[in-house]
């Protein structure tokens, strides 16, 4: 066969971890799905991993349910073993996409450490970028019936008419969640860090920015582009 797998080098080549960066409403969550296809690698995501580890009752699931159960934040060094489990795992074995995680520059740190332990680093980290103006669009976008409980989407799924449930007329309503300065407030919480996670990558020049504003098959096939131009410059 002579796929992609070729760049890596065959059989036991160097496996690629990418880590996707990106703020709520950019879309990650779709282009870790569909790169994991494109990659034939685990898209491994911190909160799957702890409800993961939790249903097969393993060990460091039991650890992190005691803190999760108590409304707490899983520690990192717990986070990163479960990412290093999921790494040893034969699926793995060409690599994986992380999501999620790390989430500041300390669990970035830590996490390369662990790596670098194991002969392993974060070979590229792909940075869906989208302006907060358009973040807020699509995240403060959603709409709901109250009686029948039907979502909308003022961009992507609107009413037939404004503000008005298709199905029996009802107004619709906004979760309080889903208001523009709820929505905004939270993003501005979530960027600085997630832009310092940038900034310590960005430093081996290892980031890949991709406009996250185009189409979601512009955007998977931006960053193959982008990916397969790194393992060429590397090969
Ligand atoms: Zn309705």
């Amino acid at each position: 066969m002579t796929d992609d797998r070729s760049a890596t080098g065959p059989g036991g080549g160097k496996r690629r971890i990418i880590l996707l960066m990106g703020a709520a409403g950019a879309g990650k969550g779709t282009q870790a799905d569909r790169l994991a296809v494109e990659l034939g690698t685990p898209h491994l995501a911190s909160g799957n991993l702890f409800r993961a580890a939790i249903a097969a009752r393993t060990e460091l699931g039991a650890r992190a349910r005691v803190y999760m159960d108590r409304g707490e934040l899983v520690p990192d060094a717990l986070t990163i073993s479960m990412f290093m489990d999921e790494l040893s795992r034969p699926s793995a074995e060409r690599g994986a996409i992380l999501d999620g995680f790390p989430r500041t520059v300390g669990q970035a740190a830590a996490l390369d450490n662990v790596l670098a332990e194991r002969g392993d680093r974060i070979d590229a980290v792909v940075y869906i970028e989208v302006p907060d103006d358009v973040l807020v669009e699509r995240l403060a976008g959603r709409w709901v019936c109250p009686t029948c409980g039907t979502p909308y989407h003022e961009l992507t799924d609107p009413p037939a008419a404004s503000g008005r449930c298709d199905r029996d007329g009802t107004d619709l309503v906004q979760r309080d969640d889903d208001r523009p300065e709820v929505v905004r407030a939270r993003l501005e919480r979530q960027i600085p860090p997630m832009l310092e996670v940038i900034d310590h990558y960005d430093r081996s020049g290892r980031v890949v920015r991709v406009d996250g504003r185009q189409s979601i098959d512009a955007v998977t096939s931006d960053i193959m582009a982008h990916l397969a131009a790194r393992a060429d410059g590397r090969a």
